[in-house]
């Protein structure tokens, strides 16, 4: 189906970040965003592209109280040609009415969100950065304007895409990988089975700031969550998913519900099945993978998700002790799905996989 969404101009356009300017995430937002309406018997109407402006809702609207809300990211890069390419942009789609289901937010088509996706990004395309590790950050969200007290799925909702400029995921490390000191979380959870860890909801994010700032203390730069019932099995690290490379075999949790299945997380897997490495999806307890430090037969270890793309994890905070991993240096399963993934992203090594990579015309 061909969309055509209405576009009111941004008359006084800002001016966009200099060259060389540190990005960080989410501080430069460009001339534009998406909106359109949902409306019980409606159903999804007025996409429109309209000048990125606040948004005005009244104080009692349900999601600002009840939580009943969820989100994508994902990314747009300049390709070599001058070409605008995209990832696997039907996987948030998909994974966008996941969420919905889970939250009571009515479905989306798909062709629809990635319409959206694609044209928001192609009007504000000249924000699109062009240095290394830097890319456009595409978020879109739903939130309820309907106003009521009652803890009730809403009839009315906002679909909404921002978009920004923004640089590398770990802060002064704009383009080279490292590794980096991650927690143990032992105390705090993220999401229990029966919840909505699978799901991109913000309840989910809220929930975890607290373990994220208490790492930070320590020294960590993020911490790796357990499972919520017996603190035994590694999940996630911090909003991302954990790979570990033990003795030539690579685990990785299997999406128990409690794991949000990330993008970038299935990219890895079919690209090292793919590559003929041996690769397994299954509860990996952090005995395992604290007993493989020790014995030296823990290889690697690195996060997966679309703003770090890979991040290789250096030492392992548990128990009182530090436990480093590769001696702290990036591994090369690490740095080879990086550049595979990062350079199919901005259209510099050939997608190894047919569909990933979304050119728009
Ligand atoms: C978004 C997210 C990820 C990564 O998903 P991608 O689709 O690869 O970006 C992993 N874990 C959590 C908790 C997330 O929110």
């Amino acid at each position: 189906m061909e969309y055509n969404f209405p576009i009111t101009r941004n008359e006084s356009p800002k001016e966009k970040p200099a060259a060389g300017t540190s990005l960080g995430f989410g501080k430069y937002f460009t001339d534009h965003m998406f909106m359109m309406d949902y409306d019980e018997g409606q159903g999804w109407h007025d996409g429109r592209i309209i000048p990125y402006q606040n948004l005005s809702i009244d104080p009692a609207a349900t999601s600002l109280h009840y939580g009943q809300m969820m989100f994508e990211g994902l990314k747009a890069y300049r390709n070599p040609q001058g070409k605008i390419n995209l990832f696997r942009p039907d996987m948030n789609a998909k994974r966008l009415n996941r969420t919905n289901a889970r939250m009571c937010i009515p479905p989306m088509d798909e062709d629809l969100f990635v319409a959206a996706v694609k044209a928001i990004v192609e009007i504000d395309q000249d924000w699109i950065p062009t240095e290394q590790g830097c890319s456009l950050y595409i978020r879109p969200f739903i939130i309820s304007p309907e106003v009521s007290f009652s803890v009730l799925p809403a009839k009315k909702y906002w679909f909404i895409i921002v978009l920004s400029a923004v640089g590398a995921y770990y802060e002064g490390n704009e383009s080279k990988l490292h590794g980096s000191h991650i927690w143990v979380e032992e105390e705090y959870i993220r999401a229990a089975v029966g919840g909505t860890g699978f799901a991109k909801c913000g309840g989910n994010y809220g929930c975890g700031m607290i373990a994220a700032a208490e790492a930070k203390k320590k020294g960590c730069e993020e911490v790796l969550w357990l499972d919520a019932k017996e603190h035994k099995y590694v999940e996630e690290v911090g909003t991302s998913n954990a790979f570990f490379k033990i003795n030539g075999t690579i685990i990785t949790s299997s999406l128990t519900g409690s794991i949000l299945p990330g993008v970038t997380r299935d990219s890895c897997l079919q690209l090292l099945k793919k590559w003929g490495y041996n690769v397994e999806e299954r509860r990996l307890g952090i005995a395992e993978v604290i007993e493989a430090a020790k014995n030296g037969t823990l290889e690697e270890a690195w996060a997966t998700g679309t703003a770090c793309v890979i991040s290789p994890i250096g030492v392992l905070y548990y128990d009182g002790k530090q436990f480093p991993i590769n001696d702290e240096v990036v591994g090369d399963v690490s740095q080879k799905l990086y550049d595979t993934l990062y350079g199919m992203q901005i259209g510099t090594v050939e997608p190894e996989m047919e569909g990933w990579v979304v050119t728009l015309d």
